[in-house]
């Protein structure tokens, strides 16, 4: 167990992972501590859709997801060389689809939005749709083609980042569980683990998850609460899409390796990651809405993960009050796009003391601000 390093980072998913590889490159001593396995929460229950532009996102969220979507294939390429791993990235572009009239009637306005920012968006009619993707509901009434999309493995993704932090000398250690993050006079101080050993560090990035909230000497909770998303797996041997589609509530991922993954439920239930009968249900026959055909698919796999939700969806990156205590958290349904340039911006912040970008929207104390509080 080392007792010093320049830097720990708590949470080894793929946005700690990330952080810590950046890290570990520029020659820093770095430590990743995880309570569990490497990827082994969030980010290896995600779909691994890069959706900077299918989800609506606006103003300087859209910019960062736009941001980090750029950066994947150069990303790619480098965890290839760095681990030998093929991370199934695809830039396969992504299919929103409207089933309803109404549901058709927004789509011109997203579409209008998205071409005045010089984004490249296909609006689709009907018929072009099922062009396109032939397994769709006869009912479909039109689409949006987002044709610089992406999509990838995400449980291959974030190991593969975890091998290429270890590859560059980070220090990865799984079960071993943080319980306080510590202070040193006015400036964090390391961590205290669950043995009770301490990690003495001058920085310290708390990049926990859905369990980035806990607490320790300082005063510092971040915002961050789970949001519980059920997904499930269907055999789809005919690879019935090329590309994930999107339904309202419904969104439907083609795995090269034959299975078609469901998605995905947002609900407010705590650290419960059960899958239940009712979230079944409604991925189920949200999906069969889109594509009737899958009826007879067999059902191969559910499961269920925990988002990290902040109060305003936009994650919490940078300085957290304390000098050397950063955070990288709150990715909420965007870790895996995001997973790119929050690296970047944390190791631009830990090693030259500026971020690339301009943090003000994404600040910790933003919260604090809104609510009045000092
Ligand atoms: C069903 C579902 C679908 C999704 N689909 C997509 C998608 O298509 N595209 C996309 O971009 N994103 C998607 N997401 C979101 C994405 O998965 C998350 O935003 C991302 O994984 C967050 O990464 P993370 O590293 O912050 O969190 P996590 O992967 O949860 O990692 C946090 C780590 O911190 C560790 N930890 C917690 N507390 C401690 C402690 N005290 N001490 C030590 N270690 C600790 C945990 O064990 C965990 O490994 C989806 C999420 C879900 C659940």
């Amino acid at each position: 167990m080392a007792e010093t390093a320049d830097i720990v980072v708590i949470g080894a998913g793929a946005i700690g992972c990330a952080v810590a590889r950046r890290l570990a490159k520029a020659r820093r001593r770095v430590v990743v501590l995880d309570r569990g396995q490497p990827g082994g929460e969030a980010s290896s229950a995600a779909a691994g859709i890069l959706a900077a532009q299918g989800e609506g996102h606006e103003g300087p969220f859209l910019d960062l997801c736009l941001r980090s979507r750029a950066q994947f294939p150069a990303l790619v390429g480098e965890l290839e060389a760095e681990t030998g791993m093929d991370v199934g990235y695809s830039a396969c572009g992504l299919l929103e689809v409207a089933l309803s009239e109404d549901e058709d009637r927004r789509l011109p306005a997203r579409a209008a939005e998205q071409a005045g920012r010089k984004l490249p968006v296909e609006r689709l009619d009907a018929g072009s749709v099922r062009r396109l993707e032939p397994g769709l509901s006869p009912s479909v009434r039109g689409g949006l083609l987002f044709a610089e999309e992406a999509a990838v493995d995400p449980a291959r993704f974030s190991l593969a980042l975890a091998r290429a932090a270890s590859a560059a000398g980070a220090l990865l250690l799984p079960e071993t569980p943080v319980a306080r993050i510590l202070s040193d006079g006015p400036r964090v101080g390391g961590v205290r683990l669950a043995s009770g050993e301490e990690i003495h560090s001058e920085v310290v990035v708390n990049a926990a998850g859905s369990w980035a909230s806990f607490g320790g000497d300082l005063p510092i909770l971040l915002p961050v609460r789970p949001a519980k998303g059920q997904m499930l797996a269907l055999e789809a041997a005919r690879h019935p899409f090329s590309r994930p589609v999107l339904g309202a509530k419904t969104y439907l991922v083609p795995r090269p390796e034959g299975r078609l993954l469901v998605g995905a439920t947002v609900e407010d239930v705590g650290f419960d990651k059960s899958v239940t009968a009712e979230g079944v249900l409604s991925l189920l026959a949200g999906a069969i809405a889109i594509a009737p055909g899958l009826r007879g698919a067999r059902l191969l796999e559910t499961w269920a993960g925990l988002r990290p939700r902040t109060p305003d969806g936009w994650p919490v990156l940078g300085e957290a009050g304390v000098p050397g205590l950063y955070a990288a958290a709150g990715h909420f349904r965007n870790g895996i796009l995001l997973a790119p340039a929050t690296a970047e911006i944390l190791a631009g912040l830990i090693l030259d003391g500026r971020s690339p970008v301009p943090l003000g929207p994404f600040r910790a104390d933003r919260f604090a601000a809104r609510s009045g509080a000092a």
